[in-house]
């Protein structure tokens, strides 16, 4: 199997068999165009000589999971490009399309972090901020693969405007690039989030408190709501969760006497777990 993780910044890909497990990997940088992005696939396909390929990508499937409707990261009109049938057609091997967040937690929960837990929750904090949920030892998969939008939940409903469409998204207080947005706005300097934090600087650090509390907000909401007991967090920026973890912390214990303790876990994995996800779910399939 294939696994190809399209990242809003890098490509990830995996050859693993169930048999053997990973047996190669690589990573290119995202083209910023959609056909260059159909045509970096393709070649990564007809390269690898495989069965099947499985496809995570950062944004919203259709109901069957043949198009991409929605790419916030990556814009283009990519509603109207039938993107699993070209790369079946233009390659010969089948392939299906996935969540890039319920592809990790796949990943995460069969052989990583979450391996034995049969319910937990899933956060991936890169550019964006996406989501899964885990329950009785299954990533939930329902239609469009849309279920675990955590990015997308509203903890400011007069906030920023997000690239889904809405204002107020964790993700525009907590997402990668929503902290040096919002350091810059405040008068700071960084480039990239690993300057953010990587900063001692006061304006830094008031930054990653209010991204450390309105990411253990909408925890602590779906940790009641799901009754998991188990949180694994992972993706690009997974480094700055040190620096979020103590007002993630202080806002799970508000809530423990409802949700009894949450335990907070670093997924095990690394940046190739989305991608070996996305070949296991094709692998399942199968
Ligand atoms: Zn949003």
């Amino acid at each position: 199997m294939l696994g190809i993780d399209i990242g809003g910044t890098r490509t990830k890909w995996v050859q693993w068999s169930p048999e053997y497990g990973v047996l190669d990997h690589g990573e290119l940088a995202t083209p910023r165009d959609l056909r260059a992005v159909v045509e970096l696939t393709v070649a990564l396909i007809r390269d690898a000589d495989v069965a099947a390929a499985g496809i995570a990508v950062p944004g919203c499937l259709s109901d069957d999971l043949r198009r991409i409707e929605l790419l916030p990261n990556l814009p283009g009109p990519w509603a109207d490009l039938p993107f699993a049938d070209e790369v079946e057609t233009r390659t010969g091997v089948p392939v299906r399309l996935v969540n890039d967040a319920r592809a990790f937690a796949t990943a995460e929960l069969r052989m990583g972090a979450a391996r034995g837990v049969d319910d937990a929750l899933f956060v991936t904090i890169g550019t964006g901020i996406g989501g899964a949920l885990a329950l009785n030892g299954e990533v939930v998969r329902a239609r469009g693969d849309a279920v675990g939008e955590l990015g997308h939940m509203i903890c400011r409903p007069d906030g920023t405007a997000c690239g889904c469409g809405a204002r107020g998204c964790l993700e525009t207080v907590a997402g990668g690039w929503a902290l040096v947005a919002q350091v810059r706005a405040r008068g700071g300097r960084a480039e990239t989030p690993e300057d953010v934090v990587r900063s001692t600087g006061q304006v830094e650090r008031d930054v990653l408190d209010d991204a450390g509390r309105a990411l253990g907000l909408v925890l602590s909401n779906v940790v009641a709501y799901t009754g998991v007991t188990t949180v694994v967090i992972g993706g690009g920026v997974a480094p700055a969760f040190a620096y979020l973890r103590p007002a993630v912390e202080a806002e799970l214990v508000h809530r423990a006497r409802l949700t009894g303790p949450v335990d907070l876990r670093l997924a095990h994995l690394g940046p190739t777990a989305g991608a070996l996800g996305a070949a296991i779910i094709t692998g399942a399939d199968r």
